[in-house]
């Protein structure tokens, strides 16, 4: 079943909910190894990228993703703004000018964002960041696609494989980042970025999954 614009607002609208309903969460999280912004940050720039929404309803793919991206460049400030920002654009530009995608396009775009997030963050696994939780969640999207699972039960895989990522930068040294500043005192603290990423793959999951279930 192709993945058409109306499927990707319905996730950007799950996502600014499921933003919004963590926010505080999100920002406890950075007040132990940041500056208690990151929930405020990040709900500020969903509730944006709604209101935009309908500006770009009746646009492909591509247009409304790049969209999304400069919204929350724009809006969402801090260090996870430019990143997630550039993850969006470029997931956006691997989908320029579509109007419906496959499974594989999904794959194609959440690697394109990570590699955004590392082009502009210059992260690799185990510093503690957002990559943690969404790399392995790619992996995790791949093998349950190859094991000939349908897509919304490969991103579930994929979302349970971040929210596991993100639990896993509790022992980790920040290395990037405000939460680096700490050095040790970084340990022991999940990543609130990780966890974020977390977040909207399991909005992306829940999407997708009741897509399935209805058609
Ligand atoms: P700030 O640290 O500027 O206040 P936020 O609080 O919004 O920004 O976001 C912090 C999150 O950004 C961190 O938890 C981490 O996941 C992510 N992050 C910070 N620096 C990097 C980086 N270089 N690469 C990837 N992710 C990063
Ligand atoms: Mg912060």
């Amino acid at each position: 079943m192709p993945i058409t614009v109306e499927h990707v607002t319905h996730f950007l609208t799950a996502a600014a909910e499921i933003i919004h309903a963590h926010r505080d969460e999100l920002t406890a999280l950075d007040a132990a190894i940041g500056d208690a912004d990151h929930g405020a940050n990040l709900d500020r720039g969903f509730a944006a990228v709604l209101s935009r929404l309908p500006t770009v309803a009746d646009k492909d793919i591509g247009t409304v993703l790049k969209t999304t991206g400069m919204t929350i460049v724009s809006t969402v400030g801090g260090a996870s703004g430019p990143l997630y920002g550039t993850a969006f654009v470029r997931a956006g530009m691997a989908l320029a000018d579509r109007h419906e995608m496959s499974d594989e396009d999904i794959v194609l775009a959440l690697e394109a964002a990570l590699a955004g997030i590392v082009a502009r963050g210059k992260a690799q696994r185990g510093e503690k960041t957002m990559v943690d939780a969404l790399a392995p969640a790619i992996e995790a999207l791949q093998s349950a696609l190859a094991e000939g699972k349908s897509l919304g039960r490969a991103l579930l895989a994929a979302a349970s494989a971040a929210e596991a990522g993100a639990k896993a930068t509790i022992p980790m040294l920040a290395m990037k980042g405000r939460a680096s500043y700490l050095g040790e005192r970084s340990i022991g603290h999940q990543d609130p970025g990780a966890t974020s990423t977390a977040y909207l793959l399991r909005a992306l999951a829940m999407t997708c999954s009741r897509n399935e279930e209805e058609a």
